[in-house]
């Protein structure tokens, strides 16, 4: 199968959308990531979603909507404090786990009775729901542990000849996979990942969040977790990633001690003029917004290095940089080098 890469015109998207109601899965791009969709009423065409990705089964898959009425569809009850949360945040980047309607397969779910819900703002994903005239079930299009696709063209590297269609939508906004976010009964909320809806804007809807301890913590194994995704291996380049946590003054000096012929470096924008050694820069240190966009291209980039070590700058993790960092930790497969000198 050849897969097409299609600008997101009207006729376009009637294609992408006749495609998912015959059971197909397509690329779709949202202000987050891009996704790869199907129709979540579908478990047969959920499952090819698994097999395209070579994503593990038990980690089950965000259903996105594009109106309130749909949610009816997908979300077999509303609690007040969701119902806060939406009015805030959708549509946007914040992703909420709600009791499952009985209407969405178990393959959606990985058999949970809860399922995970959004509303994106991307205006081609919400054309896409509508002239689909039903739910899309969608995780990040890459192949499962790689990082996930800001462009049309991460995806075609990834999934080229797997799936029929991509929609071209360009560069996405954040850059970061949603906030997931679970309620509890006394209406705080759980945070599962951090993303574009960081924890300080959920403080504001909320009398409280809690950070799930998956978020700045590798679970063990045999550890029950909240989100079984926590469980799974995440955007690795091929090298082993290590984030020191110093100043850059400090970082320069460990690099001139420590590299050899198969180290990189992935710094702030600036930083590489002042290193010998091949470097990728995601977004300048001030500019979280730019780094959260820029972070898996950066991490893509890596790979064409051909280094066997890279050692990373450590982000600023308050705001959306919490997001950043969760995903760089992921990366470095939670290796962090705490140096003296923070503040050099
Ligand atoms: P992705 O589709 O790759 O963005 O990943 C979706 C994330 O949402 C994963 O980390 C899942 O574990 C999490 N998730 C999806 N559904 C649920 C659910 N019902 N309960 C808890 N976490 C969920
Ligand atoms: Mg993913």
């Amino acid at each position: 199968m050849e897969t097409r890469v299609l600008l997101p015109t009207e006729e376009n998207i009637s294609f992408a959308a006749r495609l998912l109601n015959d059971g197909e899965v397509v690329g779709m791009p949202t202000e987050t990531v891009y996704g790869l969709a199907a129709n979540a009423f579908d478990g047969n065409a959920v499952e090819k979603i698994f097999r395209a990705k070579g994503r593990p089964q038990d980690n089950p898959l965000i259903v996105h909507i594009d109106s309130m009425e749909r949610l009816e569809q997908v979300a077999a009850e509303m609690p007040e404090t969701a119902s806060r949360l939406a009015e805030r945040f959708w549509p946007g980047p914040l992703t909420m786990i709600l009791p499952k309607n009985s209407r969405i397969p178990a393959a959606v779910t990985a058999g949970l009775d809860t399922v995970a819900v959004r509303f994106p703002s991307h205006k081609v994903a919400l054309a896409l729901i509508r002239e689909a005239d039903m739910p899309l079930a969608a995780p990040s299009a890459n192949l499962s542990g790689s990082p996930s696709p800001t462009t049309a063209n991460h995806v075609y590297n990834d999934l080229n000849g797997r799936i029929p269609a991509i929609l071209d939508g360009g560069a996405c906004e954040y850059g970061l996979e949603s906030t997931v976010i679970l309620l509890n009964r006394d209406s705080s909320v759980t945070l599962l990942r951090p993303g574009g809806v960081t924890v300080e804007m959920l403080e504001q809807a909320v009398p409280q969040v809690r950070i799930d301890q998956g978020v700045l913590h590798a679970v063990q194994e045999g550890e029950a977790v909240l989100s079984p995704g926590l469980l799974h291996k995440h955007y690795s380049p091929r090298a082993n990633v290590v984030i020191l946590d110093c100043g850059f003054e400090v970082f320069a000096e460990f690099l001139a001690q420590h590299a050899d012929g198969k180290t990189g470096a992935l710094v702030f924008e600036g930083e590489e003029r002042f290193l010998s050694v091949p470097c990728v820069t995601f977004g300048r240190e001030e500019d979280p917004m730019i780094q959260a966009r820029l972070l898996f291209s950066a991490l893509r980039a890596v790979d064409e290095m051909g280094v066997d070590t890279i050692y990373a700058r450590m982000p600023n993790p308050d705001g959306i940089g919490l997001a950043i960092y969760n995903r760089l930790l992921r990366a470095a497969g939670f290796e962090v080098l705490r140096l003296p000198g923070k503040n050099v």
